[in-house]
């Protein structure tokens, strides 16, 4: 294993840490040539607000998702992947760092990744690959950072010329797709990839990242997604304004929320076929020889499982899980399935790894590729964070436990920390208190312990965010998608 494992478990001292790392990393001079092919492509797909459980391949009933279910058949499915968070700025930003939320700092709205940090794509352009990233959702904007090292980083989402003084245009623009939740942008981050294969340059391997953004709420497929799993729905509702919408509610008619996961369903459906066409075209232009890719997701999606809709209100399992799925013929064998938990932080030194990198940044994940090909890895425990919109929640979980310690909550209510046991209570339904059990006291302690490595390693890497630029329009699309605070979203 040539990736850095680096456990914020750990109660060693940063600078000791630092030492550690670097004697590894010499270690990983050594080590054995892997039996991977060298320097393949790297092809990130980051399909947002993707629920794991609604993938064919994680066992769900309908057929949403064939070209995943195929990569997975011929690749390696991770059973039990995370992320650090419940929404896409600080998901994403510990998919390019390899670190916690609490290290790389971009928890909260308007703040802006430091230029200090060494980003995926950084990495990887430094190793000699040429790399090109699309995207579809305001967040992924390169005023918040993660354009990063990109030598190509192109938005998909629709622009509406605020500056304007044509009121059609504007009145268009806004009804047909201008904002951000109803904007369809699958079809144009497909152009948009098809264009760059044309023009990346042919004498260096790639790193591709995609985000796909339209399984985002709101929920309005494209004909004939929107019926394709509840044709007979007779009811008045239909996806749009689902943050605003006064008639989705914890309270809805049960009949009416199951049409609300069918055209959920259905955006599944409609990006799956997007990610079939976007490995076609490469595949036509022989881009897809020794390719690894790999395919997650920034976090789910809530439908009132505990009460909430949509993201980043909770760290419940229907929020943090996400699909992580790698295919890469030749080099892993084809269906196998890891039943450990991983990481959203082992993505970044899996892709270093797999490309061959060996001095690598300090992470908090490590390189999944030994899991991949059917060794094993010491069990690990996943630190999830949520800190926006006056909330402060630290969870760490385990396969079999999750803590929750609330330290706030927007109402300024005070909440009781609570261990859920996920062997006998997968969906978190039964939430013990904390002080009733010596076992769950450990896990707790563990939290503690894990926060205060991950707070010192950002002290030790020196790397602050700072208030990211944001322009009038992005703003608008921010909160038309219900990010930012003082929102319609906000009841
Ligand atoms: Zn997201």
């Amino acid at each position: 294993m040539r990736s850095a494992a680096f456990d914020l478990a750990s109660p060693l001292a940063p600078t000791f840490r630092g030492m550690l790392l670097f004697g590894i990393a010499l270690l990983g001079l050594g080590a054995c040539k892997d039996d991977a092919p060298a320097r393949p492509n790297i092809v990130l797909v980051s399909i947002d607000s993707l629920r794991p459980d609604h993938l064919g391949c994680y066992g769900h009933p309908r057929a949403t998702s064939p070209e995943i279910d195929r990569l997975a058949a011929e690749g390696v499915r991770f059973e039990s992947a995370v992320s650090t968070s419940s929404w896409t700025l600080p998901a994403h930003a510990a998919l390019f760092t390899g670190l916690y939320d609490s290290s790389h700092g971009l928890f909260d709205n308007g703040l802006r990744l430091s230029p200090d940090h060494r980003t995926l794509a950084e990495e990887l352009r430094a190793a000699g690959y040429h790399t090109a990233g699309f995207f579809g959702g305001p967040y992924l904007h390169p005023t918040f950072g993660l354009g990063d090292g990109f030598d190509v980083y192109r938005s998909c989402m629709t622009t509406v010329p605020d500056d304007t003084d044509d009121d059609t245009l504007r009145a268009e623009s806004r009804s047909a797709a201008g904002k951000s939740h109803e904007d369809i942008t699958g079809p144009r981050t497909l152009d948009n990839v098809k264009a760059w294969t044309a023009e990346k340059p042919a004498d260096k391997p790639y790193f591709l990242f995609v985000h796909l953004w339209d399984v985002h709420y709101d929920f309005i497929p494209p004909a004939p997604y929107d019926r394709m799993f509840d044709p007979d729905y007779k009811g008045e509702l239909d996806g749009r304004d689902f943050m605003g919408s006064r008639a989705v509610h914890r309270g809805m008619a049960r009949r009416d929320l199951e049409h609300l996961l069918a055209l959920y369903d259905g955006e599944i459906r409609f990006t799956d076929e997007i990610l079939k066409q976007l490995l076609g075209a490469l595949r036509e232009k022989g881009l897809l020889e020794n390719t690894l890719v790999v395919l997650t997701a920034d976090h789910g999606e809530e439908f009132f499982e505990h009460g909430s809709k949509g993201h980043q209100k909770t760290l419940y399992d229907e929020v943090v899980k996400i699909p992580l799925v790698m295919h890469w013929p030749g080099a892993l064998e084809a269906g196998r399935t890891v039943p450990d938990q991983v990481r959203i932080v082992d993505v970044m030194p899996t892709l270093l790894a797999a490309a061959g990198v060996r001095e690598l940044p300090t992470m908090a994940g490590r390189d999944l590729l030994p899991l991949a090909k059917g060794k094993s890895l010491a069990p690990t425990a996943a630190l999830l964070e949520l800190h926006a919109d006056k909330r402060d929640f630290r969870a760490l979980r385990t396969r079999e436990l999750k803590v929750i310690r609330y330290g706030r909550a927007p109402d300024g209510k005070e909440l009781p920390n609570v261990a859920h046991d996920l062997v006998r209570d997968p969906q978190e339904r039964l939430a013990v208190q904390e002080g009733t059990n010596s076992a769950h006291d450990e896990a707790f302690a563990r939290l503690d312990r894990t926060l205060e490595s991950a707070e010192a390693l950002r002290a030790y890497l020196g790397a602050k965010a700072t208030a990211a630029d944001i322009d009038p329009e992005l703003e608008r699309k921010l909160r038309e998608t219900g990010y930012l605070m003082g929102s319609k979203d906000e009841r």
